[in-house]
């Protein structure tokens, strides 16, 4: 066997085993006179122990010769290397493990604050809106008195102003009338007469002919007179 299978202790040179199967290894020898040897040290199910190929064993019939010792010892600190990584792996698993647990705890908690930040925001939003719409409703209602009273004020204008007209237009036609009647009778022209203070003088063409006063039986009447004055100033 050329396989490298010592190691260095202090100044103390120890065989390292070497497995070939899994109930197999082999074992260099450690005498100097016998540098080269190897034994193969074989696991026999029926007794439970390591058989050795060594002398010590097959001449001596030792059965914890020194290489069946070195091996029980080597597989012990195999066990302890395993257990030690082992645990070093459980650690390790567990410190990622909480890593990950806080990590996500930490992701959670950005998420609520993100949450929260937006609730908030929200809120803030929401209370902006109701303000402007209690605003716009404060606005809406000022305005609606303002209107009401300016309304109110310009039916009264109107009304005064209607009732001022009202008499100006009576006053304009009681002025219009008062000269004709002062100065003589009120005339009316209809189909074919002329309506004098509220009697009827027929017209023959232009001319003036009949009343229907009491008067104009007897004589020739006031209205009669009138209408020919009438259609003679019509006729200027
Ligand atoms: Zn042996
Ligand atoms: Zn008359």
């Amino acid at each position: 066997m050329n396989v490298t299978m010592t190691t260095t202790y202090g100044n103390e040179s120890i065989a390292i085993p070497v497995r070939v199967e899994v109930d197999q290894y082999l074992i260099p020898s450690q005498f100097p006179s016998r540098i080269g040897n190897v034994y193969t040290l074989t696991f026999n199910h029926v007794t439970k122990c390591w058989e050795c190929t060594c002398k010590d064993t097959t001449h001596n019939h030792n059965p914890r010769c020194k290489h069946v010792r070195r091996l029980a010892a080597y597989i012990q600190e195999q066990e302890a290397i395993q257990a030690a990584i082992q645990k070093q792996a459980a650690a390790i698993a567990q410190a990622v493990a909480a890593q990950t647990a806080l990590e996500t705890l930490e992701a959670k908690y950005m998420q609520v604050t993100a949450r929260e930040a937006e609730l908030q925001a929200t809120i803030a939003r929401q209370d902006a809106e109701i303000a402007a719409l209690r605003q716009e409703l404060a606005q809406a209602a000022a305005p609606r008195e303002q209107t009401t009273a300016t309304g109110e004020n310009l039916l009264t204008v109107a009304v005064q102003a209607l009732a001022a007209a009202t008499q100006a237009l009576a006053s304009s036609t009681a002025a219009k009338r008062a000269p004709t009647k002062a100065k003589g009778p009120v005339i009316e022209e209809v189909e074919g007469a002329l309506m004098v203070d509220g009697y009827k003088v027929k017209l023959v063409g232009v001319m003036p002919m009949f009343c229907n006063c009491p008067e104009a039986e007897l004589k020739q009447c006031k209205h009669l007179r009138a209408a020919e004055r009438y259609q003679e100033s019509k006729g200027k």
